[in-house]
């Protein structure tokens, strides 16, 4: 930083992109550590199937397996989902700065907050951020999954393979539709470009966020189809 933007600084100093207070030391671009405190809000038990918390702080205490009503009543095809937090407050206005502003220097501190959520995972053998399609990588210039995912891979030294799982077909954004409508947007949309490769392996899918599952549930399809022998889903935010 040169003289001129550190005099800056200190007569105009940045407003948090979240409560408008200066950002002073957070270490995080755009957000001041007390809302950097708020982005990891999941702390309660989750179903550890699917990740969705439970209402009551007690309801895993009895039976640490207990799954969630819509677990019991269809299983997800990956193993468990787990994120960092939800997806409100600071941690919506981040994961929209870094993906539509854009503001590309958010994936390295949101990226080591996922990387820090999977640290007691173990024997994961590669690392796949969930694929854009062609086009909508053209108009975006950047996956930001993959921007997670790579912060995830250095962190823990996990491999990161970021061709082989594909969009091969357009899907509309996901926010726009209603839950049945999410299914039917995103099947069939992915398909692998060496299945070969990821037969007996545990894999982390890394998206950003985590609506109704249905993305991740797609591509943890095809990841079983071709033999994987565990797909972990990992995400920034889970939507309430
Ligand atoms: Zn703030
Ligand atoms: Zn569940």
């Amino acid at each position: 930083m040169n003289i001129i933007h550190l005099l800056l600084d200190i007569l105009f100093p940045t407003p948090c992109s979240y409560c408008r207070s200066p950002i002073g030391d957070s270490g995080i671009p755009h957000f001041c550590a007390e809302c950097c405190a708020d982005f990891d809000s999941i702390a309660g038990p989750v179903c550890p199937r699917c990740g969705a918390p439970f209402d009551s702080p007690e309801a895993l205490r009895a039976s640490p397996d207990h799954l969630c009503s819509s677990c019991r009543r269809k299983l997800p095809l990956f193993d468990q989902a787990l994120s960092v937090g939800y997806f409100e407050g600071p941690l919506r206005e981040a994961i929209h700065q870094f993906k539509y502003r854009p503001c590309r220097s958010l994936g390295r501190p949101l990226g080591l907050w996922m990387a820090d959520r999977i640290r007691t995972l173990s024997a994961i053998d590669m690392i796949m951020p969930v694929p854009l399609h062609a086009k909508r990588l053209r108009q975006r210039g950047f996956n930001q999954a993959l921007l997670l995912a790579y912060r995830m891979s250095v962190r823990h030294g996990i491999t990161l393979i970021y061709d082989n799982l594909a969009r091969v077909r357009p899907t509309r954004p996901q926010v726009e539709l209603t839950g049945e409508e999410r299914i039917e947007n995103v099947a069939g949309a992915f398909a692998l470009r060496s299945p070969e490769k990821i037969e007996n392996r545990h894999i982390l899918l890394v998206d950003d966020v985590f609506t109704t599952g249905a993305t991740m549930n797609e591509c943890a399809a095809v990841l079983k189809n071709s033999g994987a022998s565990q797909v972990t889903a990992c995400t920034l935010a889970r939507a309430l």
